[in-house]
């Protein structure tokens, strides 16, 4: 007994009972849907680092790891389910598992962006000394503050700015960070001021 492709109800004739395409046809609408699926996914994850641009995180890093992570292997579960569905294996669950996942990034990207846009708390002003300034360009350019840090039981924060920030500031100014605490409790980075 297997299962069709396309609506992924039981058949044991090369025609589906229930939407009525032959194991071919079945094959290549589910290899349709997975990319148009898989475009979905990518475009959500384009989304979600225009959000955590738009309202940076403190942790943004984290963050973004963790996205990153959650993000290649939701691509590799979409590649999986394609390559099984090319063996003609069971692929019912995990194509479930990978639907499921693709709105994650879009979640997210409302998320953050809730989470900055809605932040109706007072701006916290944290006085800072930068230790030093990394910068990545490429078309998703990073550019972090490397200062002290005021929290407890942290050494070292790394702060996200846009690069009128990041160039009017040097290693050892003392800074003010504005932190906002966030909506949904993700504290965000509204900007940073020379002392
Ligand atoms: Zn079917």
């Amino acid at each position: 007994m297997t299962r069709c492709l396309n609506c992924g109800s039981e058949r044991d004739a090369d025609i589906c009972e229930a939407c009525g395409l032959n194991s071919t046809a079945a094959e290549l609408s589910l290899r349709q849907k997975l990319l148009n699926r898989t475009a979905i996914l990518l475009v959500g994850g384009l989304a979600l680092v225009a959000a955590s641009e738009r309202y940076p995180a403190l942790e943004l890093d984290g963050i973004l790891i963790f996205t990153g992570i959650l993000f290649f292997l939701t691509l590799g579960l979409g590649i999986l389910v394609e390559r099984r569905a090319l063996r003609h294996q069971e692929v019912e669950a995990l194509k479930r598992i990978y639907y499921g996942l693709i709105p994650l990034p879009w979640l997210l990207s409302v998320l953050l962006l809730g989470n900055g846009a809605l932040d109706r708390y007072p701006v916290c002003v944290e006085p800072a000394r930068v230790i030093s300034k990394f910068s990545m360009s490429g078309p998703v350019p990073n550019r972090r503050l490397i200062v002290t840090s005021w929290r407890g039981g942290r050494r070292l924060e790394r702060i996200p700015v846009d690069r009128g920030d990041f160039d009017r500031v040097s290693r050892g100014d003392m800074v003010d960070v504005q932190v906002r605490e966030g909506l949904v409790g993700i504290p965000w980075v509204a900007g940073v001021s020379l002392q």
